[in-house]
């Protein structure tokens, strides 16, 4: 069969490619706003420029969707070697740290394996216990995580946690260690690989490191804000196919690929979409979230808040840092028929996108996976194993976003929310899961590891 979109199919990429527009936003949000972190200045700038952008983009209904959470203000921190020598090495806290004063041994927990942490728990107790980012340690087929790296420290009675990077150049990786809307009950902080090997060089040589951690930051609450915009549909306006991405970076960097190149695209598609292909059956909602950085916080509140309508949110494409993703592709939150619908696209779409299936807890579509949303992302297919490179660090700048990768984001998206939110609902083949379902999809080996550690710490915070 002839391709039913070409005509808007051309409109949509021949715009979309000869458009400077995201580049031009993405250079608002980086270096007009700066790390648009959670109770920043500029975090409400962005909020604010990008609800007039999609004004401006002919949508409806545009929006500021505030929630309050428990935010975090960044204060000094300082790592002074007490004993066998004296130095101050350079670090940083790690968001929902507390602010705190101790002195303390080292522990080198290596690459922050699984196995490391069981077999070594007891000689850890007290101790300031130092892993490095390896996405996947030593012996470990899945990703462990940097919150599950210090829940473990803090499982065997460490004193403070230490993240020590495993790239080399890139100085300290920031991420959140607070759980569940609390602050973490222990201090953590960020060195570089450099400053992290001089401390294991130093505790082989000596045998024993004494450390001295002062840090200051504090903890307070807060309102961030979701973005939301729509095109309406004209068969059935309540029927919803979202597009979105977290807005907000980490408050060391401008958090231009991660998030911005996303976000950014995001908004370009809701462009594309409003100018040729407005009316289409079912609604378009844009979404750029805040507060993804510590928690997914603004997806989990708009998922908690609109429970009641997920019935008729027919598909979640999320798209965090989508323009700088390399090989883009749709991966799927395990839904197979929808991989055969959008598989059978390829042979319209003259990009060359591939498929593929996964499940993780990693971003915004999460919140709506485990309520059985139909989700999936604009990401690397195949995936790699490298981890984050500089993402979460200081040099996650603009430079290294190219206009070419965000016009593929963005024009890629657009012909796909054309198709998704087309479909007539007779011919759409996947409907929301049920609780037992979402249950079923989650009992994999990795994930159930992950959960039950993650029970293991909230029963821990919750005797506190
Ligand atoms: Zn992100």
């Amino acid at each position: 069969m002839a391709n039913p979109f070409l005509a808007l199919d051309q409109k949509l990429s021949g715009d979309g490619y000869s458009s400077f527009e995201s580049m031009e936003n993405l250079s608002i949000l980086c270096d007009d706003f700066g790390s648009r972190f959670g109770g920043t200045k500029g975090e409400k700038q962005a909020a604010d420029f990008i609800a007039q952008k999609l004004k401006d983009y002919g949508l409806k209904n545009v929006r500021l969707e505030p929630f309050e959470y428990l935010g975090w203000r960044r204060g000094t921190a300082k790592l002074e070697i007490t004993s066998p020598i004296q130095k101050t090495i350079d670090c940083i806290s790690l968001p929902h740290s507390p602010a705190a004063n101790l002195t303390a041994e080292l522990y080198d927990a290596r690459d922050g394996a699984v196995s490391i942490f069981e077999k070594e728990a007891a000689a850890m107790q007290g101790k300031i216990v130092m892993a490095s980012s390896e996405t996947f340690p030593s012996g470990s087929k899945r990703w462990v995580h940097r919150g599950e790296k210090f829940g473990r420290s803090l499982l065997n009675g460490a004193s403070a946690f230490i993240f020590m990077n495993h790239y080399a150049a890139y100085g300290p990786a920031t991420g959140g260690i607070g759980h569940k809307n609390r602050t973490a009950l222990i201090p953590g902080i960020s060195v570089s690989y450099e400053d992290g090997s001089f401390l294991r060089r130093l505790l082989e040589k000596h045998g024993k490191v004494t450390l001295k951690l002062t840090t200051t930051d504090s903890s307070e609450t807060m309102t961030s804000w979701n973005v939301l915009g729509d095109l309406p549909g004209a068969e059935d306006p309540d029927e919803i196919v979202m597009l979105g991405s977290h807005y907000d970076g980490h408050d060391i960097s401008q958090g231009a690929q991660d998030p911005a190149s996303g976000a950014v695209a995001v908004m370009e598609a809701a462009r594309l979409l409003s100018k040729y292909a407005s009316p289409l059956p079912y609604t378009l909602r844009f979404a750029l979230w805040g507060v993804e950085e510590i928690g997914l916080l603004g997806s989990r509140y708009h998922a908690q808040a609109n429970l009641d309508k997920l019935d008729k949110l027919r598909f979640y494409f999320n798209m965090d840092g989508a323009g700088s993703v390399k090989n883009k592709g749709v991966v799927l939150n395990e839904w197979a028929e929808l991989e055969k619908l959008v598989k059978s696209w390829q042979k319209d779409i003259s990009f060359p996108y591939k498929t593929a299936q996964s499940v993780n807890a990693f971003s915004d579509h999460y919140p709506f996976l485990l309520e059985g949303v139909a989700t999936g992302g604009m990401e690397s297919v195949p995936k790699g194993t490298e981890g984050r490179g500089y993402g979460h660090t200081k040099f996650d700048t603009l430079d290294k976003v190219s206009l070419r990768e965000l016009q593929d984001a963005a024009v890629l998206a657009s012909l796909l929310a054309l198709r998704f939110a087309s479909i007539s609902k007779a011919d759409w083949p996947v409907s929301r899961r049920s609780k037992d379902d979402v249950k079923a999809l989650l009992d994999l080996p990795d994930y159930t590891e992950t959960a039950e550690i993650n029970e293991k710490i909230s029963a821990f915070y919750d005797q506190k």
